[in-house]
């Protein structure tokens, strides 16, 4: 266990004692981010706000009734936080259905199989489609494979997923889920089958997540298997026999819907244009309450946003915050890619970006993206930040990925980056429900996103 785990909040502090970094900002500006920063570990409501999208409205799959549902929901609680302006903007996508799903060996062992549809997948045939499995154990080999061995198949591919802070295990293992299906249905597979894409190597629970079809092939139905049950799948394989799965999906798109990016806006005490832009996306997967993803980064960032508009208009930073509930992330980053087509040209008013798409673990490593003339600013904020149990990081920081878009116009970026050793157990399952989130935990974040944000608005720069 960590020491700091045992210290209460005060000792932490206490032994913390400011460490001042040389930078533009007076040490007024450094006080009033401590304070911000200290009264967010006393209690954010980030948690109360995650309580409630998760009870009230739950799993919000885009292009659902509780998708309109979560959007009104977002826009009353905006206003209820005190926020001094909320409005929407339209983000269209197609829609996707999950339907039924099953899976079974139907020889040499019958048993069935617990599943869950890939999204974006579309489904079986009502009968199902029924055939040997073929396995690989990696994308990669799949890649090497030959189309005879293939042809009228279902392919399974058996790679797991790497735990790790940082959450890398995914980008490596998740290529089998996004383009496994493309390359099967090239080599004639019928069907794909993959061991999810999650980290809980002892749980019944598949992991859902998307998968993209290539258009120069065959589309073919994808689903993944639990870790044990693509296990037993395995030792099934090891014992020599060929093995029959029977798989049947009612998976599909259907039409298209818009839904909104629910935007929010704290004004600062000068009027000014300029902000600095937070956020998380609103929509979830539809097996769990989408606790923690990504019901966690927006409780952060509405939580972070309203401790501003709790500030007496004249403690309030130069500049404003803006807050965003992006649309449809989890099928396509369409939220992001509609805000940064309405928002490009005023890239110049966002001072940076930032958003929480990962969970609610503490935050322990800060990444930028910024200019050379802002690091000494940074450098101020990595001092605030410290005592958090934040390290410094690089200026290579990604952003989430509804900024990627405003990333690749250019716009400054911060990366709080969150714990994720455990949070691949979890991750677009069933099991992504509130009891993972600890509430001293959540309340760390807004810690780190409540001093980012003070002091970088309160900071009179000339726009990037
Ligand atoms: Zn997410």
């Amino acid at each position: 266990m960590m020491l700091r785990a045992l210290l209460p909040i005060a000792a932490l502090l206490a032994v913390a004692a400011p460490v001042a970094a040389e930078g533009p900002l007076p040490d007024a500006a450094i006080e009033a981010a401590t304070g911000l920063r200290d009264a967010a570990l006393a209690g954010s409501g980030a948690y109360d706000i995650v309580e409630d999208l998760t009870t009230r409205i739950g799993p919000r799959l885009a292009g659902t009734e509780a998708d309109a549902r979560a959007v009104q929901w977002a826009i009353d609680t905006f206003q209820a936080l005190g926020y001094d302006r909320v409005w929407t903007e339209p983000v269209s996508f197609p829609v996707w259905s999950r339907g039924m799903e099953s899976a079974r060996v139907v020889s040499p062992w019958p048993q069935s199989l617990a599943i869950a549809a890939l999204g974006g997948s579309i489904g079986t045939p009502e009968e199902g489609i029924q055939a040997e499995i073929v396995a690989f154990d990696s994308y990669a080999d799949l890649l090497e494979g030959d189309a005879e061995a293939v042809e009228g198949k279902i392919v399974y591919i058996g790679n797991r997923m790497r735990r790790a802070r940082d959450g890398r295990g995914y980008g490596e293992a998740v290529i089998a889920r996004s383009r496994g299906a493309s390359h099967a249905a090239k080599l004639g597979a019928r069907a794909i089958l993959i061991r999810s894409i999650g980290t809980a190597a002892n749980s019944r629970t598949p992991h859902t997540g998307m998968l993209s079809y290539d258009i120069a092939f065959r589309r073919i139905p994808g689903a993944a298997l639990s870790n044990p049950d693509a296990d037993l799948i395995e030792a099934m394989l090891r014992r020599g026999e060929p093995v029959v799965v029977e798989l049947r999906l009612g998976a599909g798109i259907r039409g298209e819907y818009t839904s909104q990016n629910v935007i929010a806006e704290v004004d600062g005490r000068e009027d000014s244009d300029r902000f600095v832009l937070i956020g998380g996306h609103l929509d979830s997967w539809d097996l769990g309450t989408g606790a923690l993803d990504n019901g966690a980064g927006v409780g952060i960032t509405m939580a972070t946003g309203a401790m501003i508009a709790k500030l007496p208009r004249a403690q309030r930073p130069r500049h404003g915050v803006r807050v965003v509930a992006f649309a449809n992330e989890e099928q396509g980053v369409h939220g992001g890619r509609a805000y940064a087509q309405a928002h490009a040209e005023a890239l110049q008013r966002h001072l940076i970006g930032a958003e929480s798409d990962f969970g609610a673990g503490r935050i322990w490593r800060f990444d930028t993206r910024v200019p050379e003339p802002m690091l000494p600013l940074m450098d101020q904020v990595a001092a605030v930040l410290a005592p958090l149990g934040i390290e410094r990081g690089g200026n290579e920081a990604r952003g989430g990925a509804d900024l990627s878009a405003m990333r690749e116009l250019g716009m400054p970026l911060a990366g709080l980056l969150q714990d994720g050793t455990a949070y691949f157990d979890h991750h677009h399952t069933a099991n992504d429900t509130l009891d993972k989130i600890d509430r001293e935990d959540i309340d760390q974040n807004v810690a780190a996103y409540v001093s980012l944000v003070y002091l970088v608005a309160e900071h009179d720069a000339p726009a990037p």
